[in-house]
């Protein structure tokens, strides 16, 4: 698996690269620093880490003097960053008849259905019952996407009318899950962002129908890596209006950006629980820190 996550991060891995050379100088002038800081700045860790692991490694090189492991040293502080102390584990199982309720959110385009349809496949994989949930009513290409995902994973998907309310689609899913022994429903909803109130009261009244029969075990925030800081902006409005449990950071194959993971778990406060490493049914992981900083590493 680490092998296949070092080629799919090939474009964070010039991260990697450029930090190791510019350690392993001779020189760790004040050029070199800076240079180092913009590397950082630029894969979007954001300004108070790169300031913060800068320090670190600044005192670690002093302190520990004579030609220390420049490798081993950033692996240390890197692996620190990125894995504060936060779980994540991804809670699918509900109570008795309950299912557990996986409720994914995020902007449209950030890959939610393409996770959606890839988390079902990983739960089948464990053996567990699973029904998806197309509480996208606005577009009808969207319960599409997810009536093929379905498809192709093996499992039902409920829809409703097109332009149907949201929550009654959920509603009736969860219903179903209840009736048939499904053991987890995953919803898939709609991210548009023209307007935060309405969003709130969307994603407010499906979270409502559905836990009067089931928990709410999961709130996913699906991001996309490669928008960076930009799609962190957008992604807070979510975390705004519904407690998000979990970050998906999709897209991080071919993103040079997988500093964001940083960011988004500072600037939430929530771990990054999967990370999208493709568009197939194989390509989403449970997000392993030290995994990762290795693959950045290269
Ligand atoms: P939604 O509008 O949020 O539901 O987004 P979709 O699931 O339709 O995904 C949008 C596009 O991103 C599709 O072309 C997906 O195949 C693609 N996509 C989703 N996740 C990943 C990923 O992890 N890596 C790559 N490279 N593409 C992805």
């Amino acid at each position: 698996r680490l092998v296949r996550l070092r080629q799919r991060l090939a474009g964070s891995n010039a991260l990697g690269r450029g930090l190791l050379g510019l350690l392993s100088r001779e020189q760790l002038d004040e050029d070199t620093w800076e240079a180092i800081e913009d590397l950082l700045l630029a894969a979007d860790i954001g300004v108070a880490p790169t300031q913060e692991l800068v320090e670190r490694l600044r005192e670690r090189l002093r302190v520990e003097g004579g030609s220390p492991d420049a490798r081993t040293v950033l692996r240390e502080e890197l692996i620190a960053l990125v894995d504060p102390a936060m779980d994540r584990t991804l809670r699918v199982s509900g109570e008795g008849e309950a299912p557990g309720v996986v409720l994914v959110v995020g902007v449209n385009g950030t890959g939610k259905t393409t996770t959606v349809g890839k988390l079902a496949r990983i739960l089948v994989a464990d053996e567990r019952r699973v029904l998806l949930a197309a509480a996208d009513t606005f577009r009808a290409a969207a319960a599409d996407q997810l009536s093929t995902w379905g498809e192709r994973v093996g499992v039902e998907v409920v829809r409703g009318p097109e332009g149907g309310d949201p929550a009654s689609v959920a509603f009736d899913a969860v219903k179903e899950g209840r009736d048939t022994g499904v053991d987890t429903v995953v919803v898939d909803t709609a991210g548009r962002l023209q307007n935060k109130a309405g969003l709130m009261d969307e994603l407010g009244k499906v979270k409502r129908v559905i836990e009067k029969q089931s928990p709410v075990t999961e709130v996913l925030l699906v991001l996309d890596a490669t928008t960076g800081q930009n799609g962190l902006i957008q992604a807070k409005v979510f975390a705004e209006v519904v407690d998000v449990t979990g970050i998906v950071l999709t897209k991080l194959d071919g993103s040079a950006k997988g500093g964001i993971v940083v960011a988004v778990q500072r600037q939430l406060g929530v771990p990054v629980k999967l990370v999208g490493l493709g568009e197939g049914p194989d390509d989403l992981a449970p997000f392993d820190a030290a995994a990762f900083v290795d693959a950045l590493l290269g």
